[in-house]
């Protein structure tokens, strides 16, 4: 993603020179190198930039795109800032599709080569009343504005092709660091607009960045006005943090603050299970097991809740061993009350509320079991409880490791079941509905109930499943 620069570039303005008396000189060299890095950009973006220069406007790459190509991540999307109007943008871009976006905002959506750019007006922003939308946004020809109001130094940054960085706020030397620092006054950032907090926590877990001294203040101090965001907002963020490759760090180290969105949270940390089976407190167990998933949203929504039902299930033996019966449902029901305000789509609820209502059922090694099972949940969502499994043991005492090998025995004998085309759902059936008609069974409730018992005796291995032998069944059915 980076190439260095075949030239030392002359008009590099005075702002992007290094900060040089509060840099250490280790540092230095390497900040140097990549301050006066060329990006590699794709042909539509050069493009996006020839065209705004070309009609007498200055453009530059600004926030997410830039911070992703510094550290060489393929960033999701660029977007541009300029100090063209958004007039003056669509008429600079006659020529191709453009797509008024936000246009109120100054924001619209230019289509190059088949790739979405959006470009928008330098902007600054008025108060925030709302705690999280500004009251008035007014465009502006400076630059330096635009970037001022941007949430962190790493995500102020802005590039041109040919004028280099420009970093305002030590940006380069956080982002090297490793460091989510707020622009300006943490806490006044945080107060106007309680999604930083989030996005902060966010970044933390995504790039395994640590928060700045002043800005983990701030959103120590600020967490309780994440309750005036929006659920979706939160949400959003939510999944991006649960997916992130530092999960584990920022679950057990920003708990209180993630507390004030998921409540739930808060009984499991340093919850001590007095159980054999465990090693680890419930929100450590939750937090490795995350660890141990790929990073797909459903499955890490089932492992944050599948045991926060147990602080309110839990008893005691009389060996003082902790137990935490009905677990699961509990864990289940937080889940669903929790993501409905949330508000995550239904088939997601639905998903994850199953995978948590299973995770500690414990499944027969067996092809009649395996494919009960798969009748039960399908088979992505079966695949998706043997890797909730797997997680759950690889966050166990190390004693309870041999369970790895059940769930292997279990893969085995579900590729087996899928290789040999076994029947485990009603279209799976050589019979269906009109075949019962056909027989004069009136249309109606039996129908589905001879053909739910006909699946069953086939998933049993009690009949086979071939059409003759199923109506030979049914006819004995129906004489008894
Ligand atoms: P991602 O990789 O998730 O897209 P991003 O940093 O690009 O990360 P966006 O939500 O796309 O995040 O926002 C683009 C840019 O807008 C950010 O980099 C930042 O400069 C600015 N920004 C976004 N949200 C805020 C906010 N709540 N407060 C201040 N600036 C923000
Ligand atoms: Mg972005």
């Amino acid at each position: 993603m980076l190439l260095p620069r075949e030239q030392p570039c002359r008009d590099i303005p005075w702002k992007i020179l290094p900060r040089k008396q509060s840099w250490g000189c280790a540092l230095l060299p390497m900040i140097l190198v990549w301050e006066t890095m060329k990006l590699e950009l794709p042909n539509s973006v050069k493009k996006a930039f020839e065209m705004l220069d070309n009609s007498g406007f200055c453009g530059y790459l600004v926030g997410g795109s830039v911070r992703d190509c510094l550290l060489e991540k393929t960033p999701l999307d660029f977007d541009m800032t300029s100090d063209a109007t958004p007039a003056e943008i669509k008429a600079c871009f006659s020529n191709y599709r453009v797509i008024e976006t936000g246009i109120r905002h100054g924001t619209v959506t230019v289509i190059i080569d088949g790739h979405s750019i959006e470009i928008t007006t330098h902007r600054r922003e008025g108060n925030y009343s709302d705690k999280r939308h500004p009251d008035e946004v007014m465009f502006t020809k400076n630059l330096d504005e635009d970037l001022a109001r941007r949430d962190f130094t790493m995500n102020a940054l802005a590039y041109h092709p040919q004028k280099g960085f420009v970093d305002l706020f030590g940006g380069i030397e956080d982002i090297q660091e490793k460091r989510i620092r707020c622009v300006g006054d943490p806490r006044e950032r945080m107060n106007e607009d309680a999604l930083r907090i989030l996005r902060a926590l966010r970044f933390a877990s995504v790039l395994g960045f640590a928060l700045e001294e002043e800005t983990q203040k701030a959103v120590n101090e600020a967490c309780e006005q994440l309750k005036e965001i929006s659920a979706e907002r939160i949400a959003a963020e939510m999944v991006k943090l649960l997916c992130g490759k530092n999960v584990k760090r920022v679950l057990l180290e920003e708990t209180t603050v993630l507390g004030a969105v998921i409540p739930e949270l808060l009984p499991a940390k340093d919850f001590d299970q007095k159980n054999p089976h465990h090693c680890y407190d419930i929100l450590t167990h939750t937090a490795v097991a995350l660890e141990n998933l790929p990073p797909t949203p459903h499955l890490r929504w089932t492992m944050l809740f599948h045991d926060l039902g147990k602080p309110a299930t839990y008893s005691r033996d009389a060996l003082g061993i902790g137990h935490f019966n009905g677990h699961s449902r509990q864990s289940e029901s937080l889940a669903k009350h929790r993501l409905n305000a949330l508000k995550l789509d239904k088939e997601s609820i639905a998903k994850i509320c199953k995978l948590i209502k299973y995770h500690d059922t414990v499944v027969e090694p067996s092809k009649k079991s395996v494919k009960r099972w798969l009748n039960r949940l399908s088979e992505s969502l079966f695949r998706d409880l043997l890797e909730i499994k797997r997680a759950d043991v690889l966050a166990q005492s190390l004693e309870y490791r041999f369970r790895l090998d059940g769930l292997a025995e279990l893969e085995n004998i579900l590729s087996e079941v899928i290789a040999e085309n076994e029947c485990f759902s009603l279209k799976d059936l050589a019979i269906n509905g009109n075949d019962l008609i056909a027989m004069g069974i009136a249309d109606g409730p039996e129908i589905g109930r001879l053909l739910k018992h006909l699946l069953e005796n086939v998933m049993d291995d009690e009949v086979e499943n071939a059409k003759e032998v199923l109506i030979e069944k049914i006819k004995e059915i129906k004489q008894c």
